[in-house]
């Protein structure tokens, strides 16, 4: 019998609504999701390591890679190159394997016309001044940084909800319903009949 293939699910968010910390405490809860590594062109963060957050990359070498047609999507994000390697994707999900994503807006719309079936999950802030809070709060982004996230962040969830194809959306208002609210979702489709 053929082997059923992974699920793909494509988390987006604005800077600062709470992604990664959700998607770290997804990745505790369900063990057997498979993270899809994105290169990027941004300098790495205190902490982050080349192949495990990010395959960092200069703009020439991520350009050569765009030309090779080696991302399934690719955009700029808050001025910085960001892109989904597309043989890991394929590979995952062939040897059924579920993967989660974590892309913009731009990026997603872009993997629909590649990927129609995945699952997009659209986390949202509670509001623009909680986005704030949280974005200082977190201390790695300067005054201008935070400026173009937060003017970013009303464009991205603007154009999420008319032009993108989210099946959930989660507002982060308390992390942990949020995070359970996830994991219910993501159990759910996984255990799906097709
Ligand atoms: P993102 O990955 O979406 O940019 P982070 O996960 O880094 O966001 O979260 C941004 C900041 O907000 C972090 O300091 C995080 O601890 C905090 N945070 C996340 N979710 C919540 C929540 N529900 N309530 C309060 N603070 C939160
Ligand atoms: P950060 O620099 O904070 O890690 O990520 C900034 C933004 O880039 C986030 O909104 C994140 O979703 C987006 N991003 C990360 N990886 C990719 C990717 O491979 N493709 C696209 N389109 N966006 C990405």
């Amino acid at each position: 019998m053929e082997k059923n293939k992974g699920k793909i699910f494509v988390f987006s968010a604005p800077s600062g609504a709470g992604k990664t910390t959700i998607l770290n405490k997804l990745k505790a809860a369900v063990p057997n999701l498979v993270y899809s590594i994105s290169a990027t062109t941004r300098k790495p963060r205190p902490g982050e390591i080349d192949g495990k957050h990010y395959f960092f990359m200069s703009v020439e070498e991520f350009k050569r890679k765009i030309d090779q047609k080696a991302f399934a999507e690719w955009a700029v994000v808050h001025e910085n190159y960001y892109g989904t390697p597309r043989s890991f994707i394929d590979s995952t999900v062939e040897q059924g394997s579920h993967i989660i994503m974590d892309i913009d807006v731009f990026g997603k719309k872009q993997f629909d016309k590649l990927y129609p079936e995945a699952i997009g999950i659209l986390i949202v802030p509670p509001s623009m001044e909680e986005l704030e809070r949280r974005l200082r709060g977190r201390k790695s982004n300067d005054d201008q940084d935070i400026r173009v996230r937060l003017k970013n962040a009303t464009t991205e969830i603007e154009f999420a909800s008319t032009q993108g194809k989210y099946e959930y959306t989660i507002i982060n208002d308390d992390l942990s319903r949020a995070v359970d609210d996830v994991i219910k979702l993501v159990t759910s489709e996984i255990n799906k009949t097709v």
